[in-house]
């Protein structure tokens, strides 16, 4: 028989009113397999810490988005938000389900080009595209979202160079309720801005006003707020025709919806908070289908989802360094992996889970990365049994954002892997070594010798 683990003798104050251990137990059922691959091992053979992501996760996630969408609307195209996660595996499994390409920046472009996705089907979004990519984007017919004047201008004289009439759209930001307006990309709905643009495009003459654009915002809360954009990108596509004869291709309503994560100092009475994603396709597509289009010319409508696709099939597994008590009392635990590999943890209070059996007794605990950072807090204030160094802890909901805005600083960045339906493990990101990390460092030859 197994020695039983010691649990050392505790006394804790009654608290009414606070959930005590049996209220929140649930919350620390051990989390000892991934899609049934054991986390022990996958730490045994892959380190620690470790990316983990589920494959069938992610694609279920998507069908059921697309379902939400296509069950309401004759014609749905959703585009992978790159920056959302942008290993290549992971864009080609949106990819091989249907999914165009949504990118921000040139490094992106490029990424979706390599990964074999027609021009046509990249939407090349954000407010700094570098002159190479554009003219790339030109030239392969991509989808060009028009962010501020400066670029409508340059684009109306690349196209002189070109010979070719780009496919744009405007992209346009509107008081949808949900405050602060992010008025800062693309051209304002109230003022009139964004339907000037509309006008300084159609007039041009050089470019083919294919579609219109928002992005209201991200992790919006508001089902109402997607109707209020809805609305407002209808009636300017219905202007279109009306003033200017001219058809609107598609009405792209961006990403924004949530993942079912906890944001920081937002907890609300159960799941029902968040408004499920079909609550949100039944105003947008209510909302375009009441707006007046004649049959033929219904526009298409695009998705650039994002986080609501991916964030709950990501996981962090990790260990425990140490434990150790602050000046307060308060207890303190120490893992191997900070804020500059889970940068999500500014914005959510993430679920955590031991990877082991654990004790009945939890403790309020700060848990810190191994950063020299005073910043470097995982969680303030989280339950958790008594872990002891060497332990493991899985994080849950960790796909979005996090392996795209990791930081290097003082220490590599981990491995990811992938876990398929058949609960194969592929690497599909491989542990940074200090040479790789060097690679473009050079060292002027004076400087190479550090002893004289
Ligand atoms: C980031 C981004 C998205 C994805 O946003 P989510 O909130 O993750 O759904 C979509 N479109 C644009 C233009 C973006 O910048």
């Amino acid at each position: 028989m197994e020695k039983l683990k010691y649990e050392r003798p505790l006394i804790k104050k009654m608290n009414t009113g606070i959930p005590n251990k049996f209220g929140q137990k649930a919350a620390f059922e051990p989390v000892k397999y991934i899609d049934e691959v054991p986390v022990k091992q996958l730490i045994e053979k892959f380190g620690s810490p470790l990316f983990v992501l589920s494959e069938q996760r992610i694609r279920r996630n998507y069908r059921a988005a697309v379902r939400a969408f296509s069950t309401r609307y004759p014609k749905v195209q959703f585009a992978w938000s790159y920056k959302t996660n942008y290993l290549n595996a992971v864009c080609n499994i949106f990819h091989q389900e249907g999914s165009w390409a949504e990118v921000v920046s040139g490094f992106e472009y490029h990424k979706a080009i390599n990964n074999g996705i027609p021009g046509e089907q990249i939407i090349f979004n954000g407010p700094y595209k570098d002159a190479e990519a554009l003219n790339l984007a030109i030239e392969n017919g991509s989808l060009i979202h028009i962010d501020h004047f400066d670029e409508l201008y340059n684009l109306i004289t690349l196209c002189k160079s070109h010979h070719k009439k780009p496919k744009v759209a405007v992209r346009v930001n509107m008081d949808t309720g949900v405050y602060p307006v992010w008025d800062r990309f693309g051209f304002n709905y109230e003022n009139g801005q964004a339907w000037s643009t509309i006008t300084k495009v159609l007039e041009s003459g050089v470019l083919q006003l294919a579609g219109l654009h928002c992005h209201i915002g991200t992790f919006v809360l508001s089902v109402n707020a997607y109707k209020a954009a809805a609305s407002k990108l209808c009636d300017l596509a219905m202007k279109c025709k009306s003033q200017h004869n001219h058809i609107i291709q598609y009405l792209d309503m961006g990403g924004g919806f949530p993942s079912v994560n906890t944001l920081k100092g937002y907890h609300p009475s159960g799941a029902d908070a968040i408004p499920s994603i079909d609550e949100y396709a039944e105003v947008i597509t209510e909302t375009i289908l009441n707006a007046g289009f004649e049959k033929d010319d219904l526009p298409l409508l695009i998705l650039e989802t994002g986080r609501a696709l991916i964030d709950d099939a990501g996981y962090l597994l990790g260990t425990v360094v140490a434990n150790k008590r602050l000046s307060d009392g308060r207890k303190a635990t120490i893992v191997d992996f900070g804020v500059n590999v889970l940068f999500t943890s500014f914005w959510y209070e993430h679920k955590i889970s031991p990877a082991q059996d654990a004790t009945q007794h939890t403790e309020e605990t700060v848990l810190y990365g191994p950063l020299c950072m005073n910043i470097d807090v995982l969680r303030e204030s989280v339950n958790l049994p008594l872990l002891n160094a060497g332990d493991h802890l899985v994080v849950h909901k960790v796909g979005a954002y996090n392996m795209t805005q990791w930081m290097q600083f003082i220490n590599l960045r981990p491995a990811v892997v992938l876990i398929d339906k058949s609960s194969n493990v592929h690497l599909i990101r491989q542990p940074e070594t200090l040479e790789y990390l060097q690679t473009p460092e050079l060292l002027p030859d004076y400087l190479k010798i550090v002893h004289g």
